[in-house]
């Protein structure tokens, strides 16, 4: 198990304010949430991995490791977070071998290393799903986020068994099944959202909602993940 206090402090570490509402709602009154609005000096990371999984430690611990490097400056301010959230996901549709998978932020523009609109990444994908008939037109979303404990002053001097007791880093997965539609739908939620219909569902997760996606989304699964790992 991952021993934490009650109320532990959380860095909710990314700039998509989207997840970090969806995050905060599943994960409630459990911890106190802090986000990089509360560090403007955060480095930000790049995500070049080939992995949901690798961005998502990258991210988490490329944070952590920054906030420790701050750690008596950030205490006195009282923004010491306990733990880093990070997290990286995307869409991976059968009919185009799994893409856009990581580069999901990025499709419309995968020159850039910048993310591109939402808008212009659901005309990419509906571009190249132009001619795939509705059958064949299955994919999922998936999501790893890392957790990450932030070093204390303390541990870098503690004894090897004291070092052993740390929490250690790590990653909880959710996958959610569904198609893929022909024109995009509802207003709520983000991303891909407009053009996805999870399994056993007709409305598109920007139909749905956030109190309905937030019961079996991709990011839902694993967060329910991590919430039971923490006592
Ligand atoms: P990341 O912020 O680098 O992890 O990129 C995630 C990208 O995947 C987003 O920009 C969206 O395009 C897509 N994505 C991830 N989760 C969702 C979701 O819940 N709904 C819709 N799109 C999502």
């Amino acid at each position: 198990s991952f021993p934490t206090r009650r109320s532990s402090d959380l860095l909710i570490a990314t700039r998509n304010l989207h997840k970090v509402g969806e995050i905060r709602a599943m994960l409630g009154g459990q911890f106190q949430f802090l986000t990089l609005n509360n560090f403007p000096a955060a480095p930000k990371v790049v995500e070049d991995a080939d992995t949901f999984a690798g961005n998502a430690m990258k991210k988490a611990v490329a944070l952590a490791e920054w906030l420790a490097a701050d750690n008596s400056k950030l205490r006195i301010k009282n923004l010491k977070p306990d733990f880093v959230l990070a997290d990286d996901s995307g869409l991976e549709v059968d009919a185009l071998n799994g893409a856009p998978g990581v580069h999901s932020a990025r499709f419309a523009g995968l020159a850039n290393s910048e993310n591109s609109p939402d808008t212009e990444n659901n005309a990419k994908l509906l571009r190249l799903l132009q001619a795939v008939p509705a059958e064949k037109r299955t994919a999922r979303f998936r999501c790893v986020i890392a957790l990450v404990p932030v070093p204390d002053e303390q541990v870098e001097n503690a004894s090897p068994v004291c070092f052993a007791e740390e929490p250690a880093a790590q990653t909880f997965d959710g996958a959610c099944e569904g198609k893929i539609i022909l024109t995009p739908r509802g207003q709520n939620g983000f991303g891909y959202d407009p053009l996805f219909v999870p399994d056993g569902f007709n409305q598109t997760f920007a139909e749905l909602g956030d109190d309905v996606k937030n019961k079996l989304s991709h990011r839902a699964q694993a967060l329910e993940k991590l919430q039971k790992q923490l006592v």
